[in-house]
């Protein structure tokens, strides 16, 4: 399997290359070439596969040679070494619960994934690669722990200061070794630009090989399919497939679903739920797309205006508006609503929602109430506990850190202070060389 750059000057390459090089030197980013088909005999007999040979046959074809078999069937494996349940809230609603990781939300997988493709690469080539990566909160931490010690790989973490939770920010500034954060005095937005700008700098790609950990990169946006798989394993009227809502920032992770979908894995309708940063669901509703300023909300991972992977779903539907309004809903959800479904549906069901499973979850209600026929899942894309002063205002209750966060309160933050200007990411980065 190939991959070709979207915007279709350079040439094409293969998952290596494209994983190594993170986006296209003509600042593409890559999608491959045809859409493997998994085997119909495999849908239908789901249940048959473990997880671990369901995620190799999914995942074998956007690889091809450039793994070999055994080291493959190890990534995957260690890719998805936690459990990802779907918990039925009531008789219409289901969670698809993303956050049993190390770092406690979605992006887990696909950070495990790429940076042991890149470990297993980087044993065949000379010299460093630095990894960058700008973070709204979940991926830092999630690349941060998927990358400690990994040999031949130096992780630098941007992120927005004062604009990521307690344990988010802990996640990504105490790992120390090969990972350092930057603390960037901006947005989220300011700090993808920041990358983006290094990534199109000469002076800093002759200096230094840089690549990507955002979900730009096939390595970290692909393997983000399998959970959709391991959901529709565990649904249980394989005859109506589900609706599924997934709350959505920078679109890899739907955009993922919705290439799950296209390889052959049933499902009814996609929900692109959003918080008020909602410029595809204003696509949805208009037929115009139009990038935005980003604004805070309390589900801080999708203050995204300008979100990378919506070109690749446009790619997946021939950029054809009506197919993709089809297959995709938009909601735009307020803070002052996501609050609410968060009381409601721990007040009701008993479920503790995050801020960015309760905009998926309200806006997969009010598709259900329009098509009472239907059933759907959301995908919980993160533990509660993320998100601490928001949830436990809304449930009147203290939320328990789970066992696996405790130790990070025992670490010191390490952060480098910066300003939202490339220049003095150029800088640095220079000079830490
Ligand atoms: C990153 C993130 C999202 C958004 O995912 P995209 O792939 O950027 O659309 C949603 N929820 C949580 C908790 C996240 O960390």
């Amino acid at each position: 399997m190939n991959y070709y750059s979207l915007n279709k000057t350079a040439p094409n390459t293969t998952f290596r290359e494209a994983t190594i090089k993170g986006q296209a030197p003509d600042k593409g980013l890559y999608f491959p070439e045809r859409i493997p088909t998994v085997d119909p005999a495999v849908i239908k007999n789901i249940n048959s596969y473990s997880k671990e040979e369901l995620a190799f046959i999914v995942m074998q074809p956007y690889v091809g040679d450039t793994i070999d078999t055994n080291s493959l069937q190890r990534i995957v494996s260690e890719t998805i070494h936690f459990p990802f349940p779907l918990v039925k809230v009531n008789d219409h609603i289901s969670s698809l619960e993303l956050f049993h990781g190390p770092t406690l939300a979605f992006k887990d997988v696909g950070a495990r994934f790429m940076s042991r493709c890149l470990g297993y690469f980087s044993q065949q080539q000379k010299g460093k690669v630095t990894v960058l990566v700008a973070t709204s909160g979940d991926t830092g931490g999630a690349v941060a722990n998927g990358f400690l010690g990994v040999d031949g790989v130096e992780v630098v973490i941007l992120y927005p200061s004062g604009k990521v939770s307690p344990v988010q920010e802990l996640q990504l500034t105490t790992c120390g070794q090969n990972i350092t954060a930057l603390e960037v005095n901006g947005s989220f937005d300011d700090c993808q630009a920041m990358v983006k700008d290094a990534f199109m700098d000469a002076d800093l790609n002759k200096a230094l090989q840089l690549t990507s950990a955002n979900s730009i990169n096939v390595a970290r946006w692909l393997p983000q399919q399998l959970y959709y798989f391991f959901a529709y394993q565990q649904w249980e009227d394989k005859q109506n497939p589900p609706v599924i809502a997934v709350p959505s920032g920078n679109f890899g992770n739907i955009c993922a679903g919705l290439l799950a979908h296209v390889s052959g894995l049933p499902v009814q309708h996609f929900i692109a739920a959003c918080n008020v940063n909602d410029s595809v669901p204003e696509y949805l509703r208009s037929g115009t797309y139009q990038s935005k300023t980003a604004i805070p909300t309390i589900s801080n991972a999708m203050d995204v205006g300008s979100p990378s992977n919506f070109i690749r779903v446009m790619e997946l539907f021939g950029s054809k508006y009506e197919a993709i309004k089809e297959k995709i809903s938009g909601y735009t959800v307020t803070d002052e609503i996501t609050k609410q479904t968060i009381a409601d549906v721990y007040q009701q069901f008993g479920y503790t929602l995050d801020p960015h499973g309760a905009v998926a979850y309200d806006a997969l209600e009010q598709y259900l109430s329009n098509h009472p026929d239907l059933k759907g899942m959301f995908l919980e894309t993160a533990h509660p506990v993320k998100f601490p002063d928001t949830v436990e205002a809304m449930i009147g209750q203290k939320l328990s850190i789970p066992e696996s966060a405790q130790h990070l309160f025992t670490k010191e933050k390490q952060s480098i202070l910066m300003d939202a200007e490339f220049a003095s990411l150029k800088e640095w980065l220079l000079t830490k060389k």
